[in-house]
């Protein structure tokens, strides 16, 4: 299982590579990225003090539920997601590897502690930016920003999950942002199901272009 921003947009969450997305409104390069937060955290927090409200009131939908759903019935192995906002897990999902980091907690660069996403929202009550308990420094979002190495380990679980895998299916990604628009191709055999041409449709069993809710929602149904 590999999902992408796709699966969350029936939960509110806009595609941020949308037209209508985040980055349509702002410079990632200013907010998000790894040289942004160097130069100017605090910055960086204003931003993501805002999305990671906005991801926390989002609920997930029939996708994410189908997906815990085929979980529970032995059916998939493994939830890898590009998304950051914790709706696999909140769905139900028990192994998820976030490859590009989540919402739920952040991390101390300079001693490697990591704060949970409530003592994160507690300190935000208080100051522009939360910081790390044991030195003080600011803490990073633990999201990966641009510009930054995937978690340690998250790509290297999800390249072995996808050659153990004997199907994989995508769901909601359109398979652009690398290194995990390669991990399909070590799959035996490739579903996919997402809104929209993929560069891996030709190398996939079944491409099915329609909403990832409905689309799993009938899978699990059909079961
Ligand atoms: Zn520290």
């Amino acid at each position: 299982m590999l999902t992408g921003a796709g699966i969350s947009t029936e939960s509110g969450i806009p595609d941020f590579r949308s037209p209508t997305g985040i980055w349509a409104e702002v410079d990632p390069l200013e907010v998000a990225s790894i040289r942004a937060f160097r130069r100017d955290p605090e910055r960086v927090w204003s931003f993501y003090r805002t999305r990671i409200h906005s991801l926390l009131a989002a609920e997930p939908n029939a996708g994410h539920h189908a997906l815990a759903e085929l979980e529970r019935r032995g059916l998939v192995g493994a939830v890898v997601t590009q998304n950051i906002d914790t709706l696999h897990s909140r769905a139900g999902s028990r192994d998820v590897v976030e490859v590009h980091g989540s919402i739920r907690s952040a991390v101390c660069l300079h001693c490697l502690w990591t704060e949970g996403i409530e003592g994160v929202l507690e300190q935000l009550e208080q100051r522009t930016a939360p910081l790390c308990v044991h030195c003080g420094e600011i803490l990073k979002p633990g999201v990966t920003l641009f510009g930054e190495l995937l978690p340690p380990g998250a790509i290297e679980r999800a390249t072995e999950l996808a050659r153990s895998a004997g199907l994989m299916l995508v769901v909601g990604s359109s398979l652009e942002v690398w290194p995990v628009a390669g991990l399909p191709l070590e799959a035996r055999s490739l579903a996919i199901v997402n809104r929209g041409t993929t560069p891996l449709d030709g190398n996939a069993l079944v491409k099915i272009d329609a909403p990832a809710g409905e689309t799993l929602a009938a899978v699990v149904e059909a079961l």
